[in-house]
């Protein structure tokens, strides 16, 4: 009988620990719900914010262009123009050769440029390496 009681104690002690251990693994579960809840609504507000923006800097591109723009976009995984950085087209990576450098610093400063590799829309700053 003694031995059932202690049995039964150890038990009831076991069961009591494991309980605590579920009820702190709960706790970190419903913390970690609340932050990407939290994360999901400040994301949804970052599009909304972002996808105004873009509605103004679409309104101020000619139709044309926007309409290139958007055709590659989607054949180009989202990425329809691309920066030129230090002679290197910043959507397919790839340096630009001389020639192709050339025809940049020739074109008009309104041209609408081309990669010759990816066929983004090209994109010159000052620091294109032109
Ligand atoms: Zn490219």
């Amino acid at each position: 009988m003694l031995e059932i009681m202690e049995r039964h104690e150890a038990a009831g002690e076991r069961v009591s620990d494991l309980t605590d251990r579920v009820a702190s693994v709960q706790a970190k579960v419903d913390d970690a719900a609340a932050r990407r809840t939290a994360a999901t609504g400040e994301i949804d507000a970052e599009i909304e914010r972002l996808a105004k923006e873009r509605e103004v800097v679409a309104g101020s591109v000619p139709a044309d262009l926007l309409a290139l723009y958007d055709k590659l976009r989607g054949q180009q995984g989202g990425v329809g123009a691309a920066k030129l950085y230090q002679r290197r087209c910043e959507g397919c990576r790839l340096e630009l050769n001389i020639t192709e450098l050339n025809e940049i610093r020739a074109a008009a400063a309104d041209e609408v440029l081309r990669c010759e590799n990816c066929r983004r829309i090209l994109v010159r700053a000052a620091d294109s390496g032109l």
